[in-house]
């Protein structure tokens, strides 16, 4: 069974070698027992359950929470040629019927089904009366009570187990956490089953965190500079900054749709759809955006807000670059989300524990955000994972950061904001610091402070970094009353004392801004990477890409990946035989595509 597995591997979905641990855990269930698969998106986790429902006999039933997941997955599996359908709301019951009549007939590989249609007595009634090849758990993260994808019925899907005990399950999600983990294998009934965890770094994503400095200005650079024409989600923490975001790339033409709770169902789903079915659209969200969607070419994962912690940030990102080609993660971050971050979570109805918990995490996230060595390494290590020396591939290691003795500074501001009565915000104590008077100043007679004019060595920028680094490390806070204003905790007095060394880092110093807007509509990040001549094949064979499937209702990349178009330019392929080598080609596909693209591949090659 295992040679048919790797069959199965080439024929149908056209791929040389398995990955990771794709094969052990395929193997796993084929001899019938448990896995339990922890893989970053992108790894390949699809597979580690299709091919042993291939090859088993009978029918593998696939739980996966979200109806546009499970639609596209089928859409991609039959266009290999497999026999997939799924069962959920969305359906007329005629079309429900049919996928039952051929479920009860053994004329389908893999089933997908929503969980509260599976848990329903019918249908577990109906699935005793079938052949079952194995019952697969995908997401299964939503089990968590703690994790922000918590899904009720997933609690109840141990009820698999008890009904079924012969049959193997396998549970996937790409969430690392020991304490998610440890639930999975609790509400899930997994105890028995083998644990795979394959490294979570995902190479191909080049990770950047930037000061805030007009943020939405500097959204649009980043988009223009480097991602010009390609699909990208941008979170916001609001539904109104998302409105507003959305707004102001289209005012720059920039196609951006809106996506938050607050949007009727329709519209969410209207703008979910474009921007899978065509190329180059952007969603702007709140994280409510995001879950199960497998679009393999989103380029770019941007966040405007600073998300909730380490855990949130990897999954978020982790949406850019499935499909293995470049990517980035791009974060603006600033002393106001810090501030803000911490108030919700103090103002939040949580009970002291699980505020404990959230206030810790975000302490991480905002140490990442401030950290001065490799951004890969400290995310890996926050992960459990190890990462051997420097990445190459993120901004602290492009362009290292410097660090300067702040302990002397910080002590100043310290005792200036302690001295004006912790009441004031950061710019009130930096006008007492440089010795600037004003008339609000004089007033409360702070101009005879001695920490009047003690801090003119640095520029008032300097002092806002001083300050929000100081603020992210827990020597200043901001109390719950009185938003905006600054107070000392109670871990400043080691400061105060001199028994702590503060290293702060230099900010970099700032691009300068042109006056006029520029107009520049470069290529795109992974366009870039072909040769000169190659842009006209590339777009020709995108466009053939997108009338296929417009005309079946499908994504284009259900078609074929944009990787596989690369691999395409590069070994131009002369006849179907050398189609068929390129990776993503399967047999199926070969049939209904190869003599298509074939032909726009000779149209664009001069051949000797
Ligand atoms: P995940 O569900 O883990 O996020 P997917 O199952 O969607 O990842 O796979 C990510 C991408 O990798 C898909 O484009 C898939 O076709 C591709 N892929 C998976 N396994 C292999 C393999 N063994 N060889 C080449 N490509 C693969
Ligand atoms: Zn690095």
């Amino acid at each position: 069974m295992r040679d048919h597995a790797l069959q199965i591997l080439q024929s149908v979905f056209g791929y040389d070698s398995f990955r990771h641990s794709q094969e052990e855990v395929i193997h796993e269930l084929l001899s019938g027992k448990d896995a339990l698969v922890l893989m970053p998106t992108g790894g390949g986790k699809s597979l580690c359950y299709q091919i042993p429902a291939i090859v088993r006999p009978g029918t593998g039933i696939i739980v996966s929470p979200l109806i546009s997941l499970m639609q596209n997955q089928v859409n991609a599996l039959l266009q290999s040629g497999v026999r997939a359908a799924f069962l959920n709301s969305s359906q007329e019951s005629e079309e429900a019927g049919r996928v039952k009549k051929a479920l009860m007939a053994g004329e389908l590989d893999l089933l997908y089904v929503a969980p509260e249609r599976l848990l329903s007595p019918g249908f577990l009634t109906l699935l005793g009366r079938i052949k079952l090849a194995l019952f697969a758990i995908d997401e299964a993260h939503c089990v968590s009570q703690w994790g922000h994808d918590f899904r009720r019925d997933y609690l109840e899907l141990s009820v698999l187990h008890e009904k079924f005990p012969q049959i193997p399950r396998i549970a996937l999600t790409a969430t690392a956490d020991e304490a998610t983990r440890r639930e999975i294998i609790e509400r899930l009934g997994l105890e028995k089953a083998r644990v795979f965890i394959t490294g979570f770094d995902r190479s191909n994503i080049r990770y950047s965190i930037t000061l805030k400095d007009n943020p939405r200005q500097q959204l649009l650079r980043f988009i223009e500079e480097n991602h010009t024409g390609e699909a990208g989600i941008v979170y916001c923490l609001s539904r109104k900054k998302v409105e507003t975001t959305a707004k102001w790339l289209n005012e720059h033409n920039i196609k951006a749709l809106a996506y938050h709770a607050g949007l009727s169902a329709e519209i969410r789903a209207g703008h979910q759809n474009r921007f899978l079915q065509e190329d180059g659209i952007i969603i702007v969200a709140t994280i409510a955006f995001g879950l199960g969607i497998d679009k393999p070419d989103v380029r770019y994962v941007a966040h405007m807000d600073l998300p909730k912690s380490i855990e949130a940030y990897y999954q978020e990102t982790g949406r850019a670059g499935r499909d293995g080609l470049a990517a980035e993660a791009w974060m603006t971050y600033g002393m106001q989300d810090i501030v803000l971050l911490r108030h919700m979570i103090e103002n939040s109805e949580a009970d002291e524990k699980r505020k404990g918990l959230e206030r810790r995490k975000l302490d991480s996230l905002v140490g990442l955000a401030e950290i001065t060595t490799c951004l890969r390494q400290a995310l890996l290590a926050y992960l459990g994972e190890t990462y051997p020396g420097s990445c190459g591939n993120c901004d602290t290691c492009l362009e290292p950061v410097e660090t300067w003795d702040g302990t002397i500074a910080a002590q100043k501001a310290l005792s200036c904001i302690y001295r004006t009565g912790q009441r004031f915000g950061a710019g009130y104590v930096i006008d007492v610091l440089l010795g600037n008077e004003t008339e609000r100043m004089k007033s409360l007679g702070h101009e005879k402070l001695s920490t009047f004019g003690i801090g003119t060595e640095l520029s008032a920028e300097a002092w806002r970094s001083v300050i929000r680094q100081l603020t992210a490390r827990n020597f200043l806070c901001a109390p719950a009353e009185g938003f905006g204003s600054i107070m000392l905790t109670k871990e400043a007095a080691a400061v105060l004392k001199g028994e702590v060394k503060i290293e702060l880092r230099k900010e970099k110093k700032k691009v300068k801004k042109s006056k006029k807007p520029r107009i520049r509509r470069g290529r795109g990040g992974v366009e870039k990477t072909l040769a000169a001549g190659d842009h006209q094949l590339w777009k020709a064979l995108r466009e053939r890409r997108t009338a296929l499937a417009k005309e079946q209702g499908v994504p284009p990349y259900v078609i074929f990946h944009d990787i596989t178009f690369m691999e395409m330019i590069e070994s131009r392929p002369r006849d179907l035989n050398e189609m068929s080598l390129i990776s993503g080609v399967g047999e199926k596909k070969l049939e209904l595509y190869g003599r298509d693209f074939l032909a726009i591949i000779n149209k664009y090659s001069i051949r000797p």
